[in-house]
């Protein structure tokens, strides 16, 4: 069961509605077949999507190499000292993800891959009833989890890019140039935004 209480005090970046939107979609897709999430950060959005999967006996497979996105290295906008490793010199998110996932039974349900996204795609053959980018958001880093992860999501399975902002003052302009991308491909078909939540269904 997804507890909003819970969820408020997991670290990480996202909008309550943006949360419940991501849960429902979750809890029909993950009927179909596995999840892939790129970013994990501190399981904020796992703990949305794990709860979802755990209800269908489903997997979420969650990429992130853990040592922090650009923005979260020290000195940056978004850096953390709670989540420096002063013994390894740098960000690592892992030994909370993992807590997160322990505290709230998500185990038998969340697979931690801790890798860069790149590496973690390079073998994926499974075809993928969602996949949730939330990854880097360097243009490069957006850019690069499309074109490995998408091709593997099956007819009817969904695309969602978190941090579309289509007003640069609002945010980066990353996420929203990959989403419409694959607007451009043709193989999706647009569905509700929320908030900064795009979601796009294979046809
Ligand atoms: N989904 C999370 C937020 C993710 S923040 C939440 O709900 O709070 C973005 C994460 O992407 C960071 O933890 C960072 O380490 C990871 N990341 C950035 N670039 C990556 C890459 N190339 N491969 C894997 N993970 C990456
Ligand atoms: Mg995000």
């Amino acid at each position: 069961m997804m507890d909003y209480k819970i969820w408020e005090n997991i670290k990480g970046f996202m909008a309550k509605e943006e949360a419940a939107h991501l849960h429902d979609l979750a809890c029909e897709l993950s009927r179909k077949g596995p999840i892939v999430e790129i970013g994990s950060y501190c399981g904020k959005s796992a703990y949305v999507i794990g709860s979802a999967c755990k209800k269908n006996s489903s997997i979420l497979y969650s990429v992130d190499h853990h040592k922090g996105s650009e923005e979260q290295q020290k000195g940056e906008e978004y850096f953390d000292p709670e989540l420096y490793d002063e013994a390894l010199q740098r960000v690592n998110t892992f030994p909370v993800f993992c807590r997160t996932l322990e505290q709230n039974n998500l185990e038998d349900t969340v697979v931690p891959v801790a890798a860069s996204s790149e590496t973690a795609g390079r073998m994926w053959k499974t075809p993928i009833s969602m996949l949730f980018i939330d990854g880097g958001h360097s243009f490069e880093a957006a850019i690069t989890d499309y074109q490995i992860w998408s091709p593997h999501i099956m007819s009817g399975g969904y695309l969602v890019i978190h941090d579309i902002f289509t007003d640069p003052a609002k945010g980066g302009q990353a996420p929203w140039q990959v989403y419409k991308e694959a607007l451009s491909s043709r193989l999706y078909k647009e569905m509700n935004m929320i908030m900064t939540l795009g979601c796009l269904q294979k046809k």
